[in-house]
């Protein structure tokens, strides 16, 4: 048996082409689409990823802008910087791209950013929203949202299935847990003080891994027939390393997504998606602003 691959290139070139033609819509109509991209120093990994998401960009049509700042930079300048980008009308997502400096305070800049341009997803508004919608209404976390699409384009249907996800963090492991009980999985959540982690895994009809450990997920740990995505990013020797010994893992599973050309794409996609969300919100909400000013 070997699993077929859940190909992250495939199916996000073919979500970027539907945001594209969006994005066309939006600017016949007068509104056009705009990321701003706020990278703090020059961290490689980062670098790599603002590169990815500016190609995106680019390829939607959508206008793009980076602003890079000194890796000095206080919170009290970050935070200024965000609220006049909330401002600017012509602004529709600002994204802050992590991690950031140490001395630089995290959830003081996340919350600075008007919950309508979180295009991350990550402010407690849009998370809050999450919680109670199925539908991706407002602006939800890009990796799990990701995730979401890869299985839907798939056809692979969590609903009754025993989804096992390693790694709770707020990014990932937490937010897609609740996308998933949402969508009638039945979901265990596991992380660094989980004992006997392969117990769980070995249980799994659906396994995601978001650890950031290269290869921790051996084939014995995993169930026969199983659906797998490996979240993990990590560079070994200069080569992107997922959390799955991929080659032994993909011998026993039914589906199993690489590294790279796995998730990594699918989050950029649905940021992109994000952007031309909250270009479409901000504008119904103007419109229903001039309606109600008298003339
Ligand atoms: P994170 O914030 O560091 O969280 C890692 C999680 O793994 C934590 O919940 C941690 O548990 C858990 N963990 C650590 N060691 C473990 C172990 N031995 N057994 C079980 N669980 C363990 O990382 P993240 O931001 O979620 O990212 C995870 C990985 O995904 C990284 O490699 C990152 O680069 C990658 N990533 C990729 C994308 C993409 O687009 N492809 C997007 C985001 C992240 P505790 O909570 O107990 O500490």
């Amino acid at each position: 048996m070997s699993a077929k691959i859940l190909d992250g290139r495939l199916v996000s070139d073919f979500l970027l082409k539907g945001v594209g033609r969006e994005v066309a819509r939006l600017k016949a109509s007068g509104i056009s689409p705009k990321l701003v991209i706020i990278l703090v120093g020059n961290n490689p990994a980062s670098l790599s990823y603002v590169r990815q998401k500016d190609l995106s960009a680019h390829k939607t049509g959508m206008d793009y802008e980076q602003l890079n700042l000194d890796e000095k930079v206080t919170t009290e300048k970050l935070v200024s910087i965000i609220e006049k980008l909330n401002k600017d009308k012509s602004v529709h997502g600002i994204l802050v791209q992590l991690p950031l400096p140490k001395h630089i305070s995290v959830p003081l800049v996340i919350k600075a950013i008007d919950p309508a341009k979180d295009v991350d997803g990550f402010q407690a508004y849009n998370l809050g929203k999450m919680f109670t919608s199925l539908e991706f209404e407002h602006l939800v976390p890009c990796t799990p949202k990701g995730i979401i699409e890869m299985l839907e384009f798939y056809k692979i249907s969590p609903a009754g299935k025993h989804v096992v996800i390693v790694g709770r963090s707020n990014l990932v492991g937490k937010p897609l847990s609740v996308m998933l009980l949402n969508r009638d999985a039945t979901v265990t959540v596991c992380h660094s003080k989980t004992k006997n982690l392969a117990k769980f895994t070995s249980t799994a009809d659906i396994l995601v891994a978001a650890v950031g450990k290269p290869r921790m997920i051996k084939a014995k740990m995993v169930k026969r027939g199983a659906v797998v995505i490996d979240v993990g990013t990590t560079k070994v020797k200069d080569k992107l390393t997922g959390d799955v010994d991929f080659e032994k893992v993909k011998a026993k599973a039914s589906f199993i997504t690489p590294v790279p050309g796995g998730i990594g794409p699918m989050t950029v996609a649905s940021l992109m998606d994000n952007v031309v969300k909250a270009a479409k919100r901000q504008a119904k909400a103007g419109a229903v602003i001039k309606q109600m000013r008298p003339s």
